[in-house]
């Protein structure tokens, strides 16, 4: 056998080595990124821990530069931020996963909503509206737009506000008429106070092809009728809002008073009160209902009126107004007592909230039509007597 002959029964012998030499710098590449993986994740939740936040969002950010199944812990970690109430964290996360070019389209666009969140979070209105706008015709349109709205009333953009409703209807099929009447409300009642008549019409008219049941609109053109004197259209917008929400009446009883004043007819603003009261039994009503008994009825019919409800309905705050009424009668040293004890129980009532949210149990002493507390258009309620 030559010498070349013995080179070929080398052959497999080389190429085993070779195998065997590239199974090695293979294992030991994975066995380095096995450890040093772990070790880059337990120094992030270190700091994590620790409360060092600008430190653990640098560790994570480098992690899933490195291995892209780290993207989730990302963003995961960023809503986590933004709920904790971390926005500037939480954006540079979401920011630096938009920045980056190869991270997937799906990721890319979900860490972008993000984003549009945390500027939402943060204030930042018109960068939320840039970002949110920038997701049309990706899988988070729906939902950026219905956010995208939210940003525009806060702005009081109410014309973009209505389209981008528009647009949330027709891409969710759910009905937004309701909160599109609300908008064209918000723009008739800037017209009213700066007496545009005409603007307030239109305004109102576009609100009821949204929502025929608007009582809001009824009250809006209640007031407007009343202001211009023209009773006539003034009873007509009342009668519609006794059909359509009837209890709305307790925040238009000073327009209700000067319609049936002005129609020379008193009584009948305190049967409407009385009628609202017998159907709601508010404490808000109940306070409005005795101020008309005592301007129209007097003293004593006011009185009757009070223990009448008082039996069936206890109020420390009425009751208060009734030992203010009998103080009236009675003599120096007796009024005194009476009059203290029920500024007593003034004081002790006085932040007894008189309307609610009905969705998320918000209280306040005035009527929201958006609630302050869940975002809810219509949800408050005047709070009925205990
Ligand atoms: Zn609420």
């Amino acid at each position: 056998m030559t010498g070349i002959d013995a080179w070929w029964l080398l052959l497999p012998l080389a190429f085993f080595a070779l195998g065997w030499l590239a199974a090695r710098v293979d294992i030991r590449f994975v066995l380095r990124e096995a450890r040093s993986l772990p070790a880059q994740y337990f120094r992030g939740l270190n700091f994590l821990l620790r409360q060092e936040h600008d430190r653990a969002v640098e560790s994570f950010v480098d992690i899933s530069s490195r291995d892209p199944h780290a993207l989730d812990l990302q963003l995961a970690l960023g809503s986590l931020f933004r709920q904790q109430g971390k926005i500037s964290e939480a954006t540079r996360i979401h920011q630096s996963l938009v920045d980056r070019h190869d991270v997937p389209k799906d990721k890319r666009e979900l860490a972008q909503f993000e984003l549009a969140q945390d500027f939402h979070a943060a204030g930042l209105f018109d960068r939320a509206e840039v970002v949110y706008e920038s997701l049309r015709g990706t899988a988070f349109e729906a939902d950026a737009e219905a956010r995208l709205a939210s940003v525009l009333e806060q702005e009081k953009e109410w014309d973009k506000a209505i389209a981008a409703r528009q647009r949330v209807e027709r891409l969710t099929g759910t009905p937004q008429g309701r909160i599109i009447a609300n908008y064209h409300c918000e723009i008739a009642e800037a017209a009213f106070l700066r007496c545009d008549q005409a603007g307030m019409h239109s305004a109102l008219e576009a609100a009821l092809t949204h929502n025929r049941n608007s009582g809001r609109v009824r009250l809006l053109q209640l007031r407007a009728a009343v202001k211009a004197e023209d009773w006539k259209v003034a009873e007509a917008a009342l009668s519609e809002l006794e059909r359509v929400q009837p209890e709305l009446i307790v925040l238009a009883s000073d327009d209700v008073e000067s319609l049936f004043r002005g129609l020379g007819q008193p009584q009948r603003w305190l049967e409407q009160l009385a009628g609202v009261q017998a159907e709601t039994r508010s404490s808000v009503g109940l306070s409005r209902l005795i101020d008309a008994s005592l301007k129209v009825e007097g003293r004593e019919a006011a009185l009757r009126r009070l223990k009448r409800v008082l039996a069936d309905q206890p109020s420390a705050r009425e009751a208060a107004r009734w030992l203010e009424l009998e103080a009236q009668v009675h003599g120096q040293e007796a009024a005194e007592t009476m009059t203290a004890v029920a500024q007593l129980l003034r004081r002790a009532t006085d932040r007894t909230p008189g309307f609610h949210c009905r969705q998320c149990g918000f209280q306040a002493p005035r009527y929201y039509w958006k609630c302050p507390g869940c975002n809810q258009w219509e949800s408050f309620a005047a709070t009925p007597l205990s």
